[in-house]
């Protein structure tokens, strides 16, 4: 499979990143099932409060009431917004359907906001920001450059809801080609696992929550 046949997502290659073995049987396969964690349950409520607040204004539930001063700053900011913004780009970069049969990546921005030639993207976070990874805002940018072709530059932020702390990065059009660049080693990795059926087992410390039991390296909890 070459690298414009793949269906890729920054999560997917993250996956990919972590153990080709993994993504190739969950992913690919689809012959096992990551069970959500308490953390990624409560990572879709706030996700789904924040997002109608933004949206509607709909008040926030009591327990997500502590976050109301960083979103609703966001709220203020100018421009339209488009919360939970589903972005799907062909091979040629072409934007197309989410679900299209020739998407070739695609990604849902947390919130979007888009005021004459700027753009605002925004990536809810409810986990740690030991280790922010602004790579995925990047991936983010260089599709609403495609879906809003006046946009010359975008200001983007992991927004760390538990820590009140906002990482952030700024992207320009003139920059584009280099960016997408910044992908292409872990695609070409990506598609040449593909082609020679090769998914290399990457053991870590977390493989006793693998869901993949057949695996050598699986460790019972
Ligand atoms: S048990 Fe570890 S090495 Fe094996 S597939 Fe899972 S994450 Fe990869």
């Amino acid at each position: 499979m070459e690298v414009s046949e793949l269906k890729w997502s920054y999560s997917g290659m993250k996956d990919y990143q972590n153990c080709p073995r993994q993504y190739h049987e969950v992913k690919v396969l689809k012959q096992y099932q990551k069970q959500p964690t308490k953390q990624m349950l409560y990572g879709t409520e706030v996700h789904a409060a924040l997002e109608n607040y933004v949206k509607d204004g709909a008040p926030l539930a009591k327990n997500y009431e502590r976050f109301e001063g960083m979103v609703s700053s966001l709220a203020e900011i100018e421009g339209e917004k488009f919360p939970e913004f589903e972005m799907a780009l062909t091979a040629d970069k072409e934007p197309c359907g989410f679900s299209a049969d020739n998407y070739w990546v695609r990604g849902i921005a947390d919130l979007l906001i888009v005021n004459g030639d700027t753009a605002f993207i925004v990536d809810y976070k409810t986990g740690s920001n030991k280790y922010p990874d602004p790579k995925q805002l990047q991936l983010m940018a260089l599709m609403a450059f495609e879906y809003f072709p006046e946009v010359n530059h975008i200001n983007a932020g992991l927004l760390f809801v538990m820590h009140n702390h906002f990482v952030t990065s700024e992207y320009k059009r003139e920059s584009k080609e280099k960016l997408w660049d910044e992908f292409m080693p872990t695609l070409k990795r990506m598609s040449t696992s593909f082609k020679n059926g090769v998914w290399q087992e990457k053991p870590t410390a977390l493989c006793g929550w693998c869901p993949v039991h057949t695996c050598d390296f699986y460790k019972v909890k």
